[in-house]
């Protein structure tokens, strides 16, 4: 019975997995406690069964106790093990009392979305498995002594309140599903210190770009741009000063970018900027506004940023995106040949420009 010792289920990012698994379990908590007072309510006023009310009282107090105690606790495996005994135990009661009439089986469909959403895959099918193996052969052995089947009250609000139970857990079930999803999509094309596109996503955009400069025959040009003497930052200050640094450059760059200029961190203290429907003279002029910018950008401990960079143009419609980063990449090597702290372009005929740092324009 290993799987009774299961984790909850997880994910890429069990943090924020545990944080949906959490929501969700006080949904679920808040909702079955409501659901089994009213049950119980309408079993007192409507149907005059007070056996099936103290069941149901009895099992919305079990379901607020376990809400409190993981209020309390934060025990999440304990409160949803919890949770998903007193669920088997209002259904099984519920449908002895009944002897399995009046549709009255129809509550253990219930049971899968809670025993699955709380307990994780394996433990939710065993768990599901056995309730349904015990549910079939009671009914299979109640089958002689039952009447011929009728649809009374009792029978269609069985079947609406489990309808209604279903439509609210598989909503919430859902939503949670999605918003896992989203986050997760975020994480994979985000880099983490910076906030800024990772490397994978920058490799995506780019090859859209390259396939839409081809439909368009609009310009489009790469900047690479690296920190100059970085390690020496964070051989003098610390990696963490180090890793502020790069945080407030990834600052800087957002601020101070077209809005449909696309940057991210490439890897390490390079970043990289895609510039859609941008000749090369223009994202020349991006490099001084953006050394411009950061000199006059207040870094953590009063530090300096050197900026060099490397920018390089597509230039025949069958270059490949791999072609066009080598030559952004040799410009840079170039620029910090040259001392650093300057940019460089890749011309078509495989030089390199130096760009005037007061014009902005090739030299
Ligand atoms: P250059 O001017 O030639 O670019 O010199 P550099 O020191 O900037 O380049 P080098 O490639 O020698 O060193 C890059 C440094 O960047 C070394 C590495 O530890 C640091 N680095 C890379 N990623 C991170 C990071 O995420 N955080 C911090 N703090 N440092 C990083
Ligand atoms: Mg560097
Ligand atoms: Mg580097």
């Amino acid at each position: 019975m290993a799987f009774l010792f299961e984790s909850q289920p997880t994910t890429l990012t069990s943090a924020g997995a545990a944080r949906h698994q959490a929501r969700l379990v006080y949904a679920v908590l808040i909702i079955m406690t409501l659901y089994l007072a009213v049950i119980g309510s309408l079993n007192v006023f409507v149907f005059a069964s007070y056996t099936l009310a103290a069941l149901d009282y009895a099992g919305a107090l079990g379901v607020f106790l376990a809400l409190l105690y993981f209020h309390r606790s934060g025990q999440l495996l304990i409160a949803s093990w919890l949770v998903v005994v007193i669920v088997i135990g209002v259904l099984l009661s519920f449908i002895h009392l009944a002897e399995g009439r009046n549709y009255s089986v129809i509550w253990v469909t219930i049971l899968p979305p809670v025993a699955f959403f709380l307990l994780g895959r394996r433990a939710g099918a065993w768990l599901s498995g056995l309730v349904f193996v015990y549910v079939i052969t009671f009914i299979y052995l109640q089958l002689p002594t039952w009447p011929p089947a009728q649809m009374t009250l009792g029978a269609w609000l069985n079947i609406v309140e489990v309808l209604l139970a279903q439509w609210f857990l598989f909503r919430l079930y859902e939503r949670s599903r999605a918003e896992a999803f989203a986050e997760l999509e975020h994480l994979s094309v985000t880099d983490k210190l910076t906030g800024l596109s990772n490397r994978s996503h920058l490799d995506l955009l780019l090859q859209q770009e390259i396939e839409r400069h081809r439909r368009s025959g609009e310009p489009l040009t790469l900047v690479l741009c690296d920190l100059d003497h970085f390690k020496h930052i964070n051989d003098e200050h610390g990696h963490l000063t180090g890793d502020k640094i790069l945080q407030e450059f990834a600052g800087v760059l957002m601020r101070h970018m077209r809005s449909n200029d696309i940057c991210g961190r490439w890897g390490g203290e390079e970043f990289l900027i895609i510039c859609p429907d941008t000749a090369v003279d223009s994202a020349a002029a991006i490099t001084n506004k953006l050394r411009a910018a950061i000199n006059d950008t207040p870094f953590s401990n009063g530090l300096s940023v050197g900026l060099s960079f490397g920018i390089a143009s597509l230039q025949h419609s069958q270059d490949q995106s791999d072609q066009l980063l080598r030559r952004a990449d040799d410009a840079l090597y170039d620029a910090k040949r040259r001392g650093r702290a300057c940019a460089v372009i890749a011309t078509s005929d495989g030089s390199f420009e130096p760009v005037s740092a007061t014009t902005g324009t090739p030299l």
